[in-house]
């Protein structure tokens, strides 16, 4: 399986960090050792001094497809789940700087926290105006509403379906709203989708 993450999805965000608005979507993968499993502490890598949590909606794809018309893109996945996509901030800019790609900031061991649980969308309503939250130590860190992506996941779904085969079991990030902040060792993090807790893990 990989994992399809989508940068840039909230203009709050894009503010934030000060980046650029982009024209279509920032697209990047994680591959499957990245998964951290919820139940899991996340222990700092040792190439990085700056790791920040990003709090992001993942959509899970139960069946085959490219090319996806957006308005068939509802097809693709019965399943939401919430998940983190930690992200080596120091490495990060340093591969900005440099015009090289992501991935040793975003696709490292562990870079990828996915719920354990998913929920079926029935469940959860208008997936267009989702609300979901992380917590850091009990404190409010970022508070996310899907209303205001900046290409929904049927869109996502369309674009990137264009470059990649979705098949069965794929993720896909959709991006983080603001709020980003460092982690360090002793930290906990508790995301919750339509509140219901979806993860709760130690950094180490
Ligand atoms: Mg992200």
């Amino acid at each position: 399986m990989k994992i399809i993450c989508i940068g840039r999805n909230y203009a709050q965000h894009i503010a934030e960090l000060e980046n650029e608005r982009p024209s279509e979507p920032v697209v990047f993968l994680k591959p499957d050792t990245a998964i951290l499993l919820s139940k899991q502490p996340f222990f700092i890598p040792e190439f990085t001094n700056d790791v920040h949590h990003e709090v992001e909606v993942i959509v899970k794809i139960n069946r085959l497809g490219k090319h996806i018309d957006q308005k068939f893109a509802h097809k693709y996945y019965d399943e939401i789940g919430l998940g983190i996509d930690f992200t080596a901030r120091d490495v990060q800019q340093q591969c900005k700087e440099k015009g090289l790609p992501w991935e040793k900031a975003k696709s490292f061991d562990g870079a990828a926290v996915v719920s354990q649980q998913f929920i079926k969308k029935e469940e959860l309503g208008d997936l267009n105006n989702l609300k979901f939250e992380l917590f850091k130590n009990d404190t409010l860190q970022q508070e996310g509403d899907t209303s205001h992506m900046l290409w929904d996941i049927d869109a996502i779904i369309a674009h990137v379906s264009q470059y990649f085969t979705l098949k069965i079991g794929d993720l896909i990030f959709t991006g983080t709203p603001a709020g980003v902040s460092q982690v360090v060792p002793g930290d906990t993090l508790k995301g919750i989708l339509a509140n219901r807790e979806m993860f709760h893990i130690k950094v180490k």
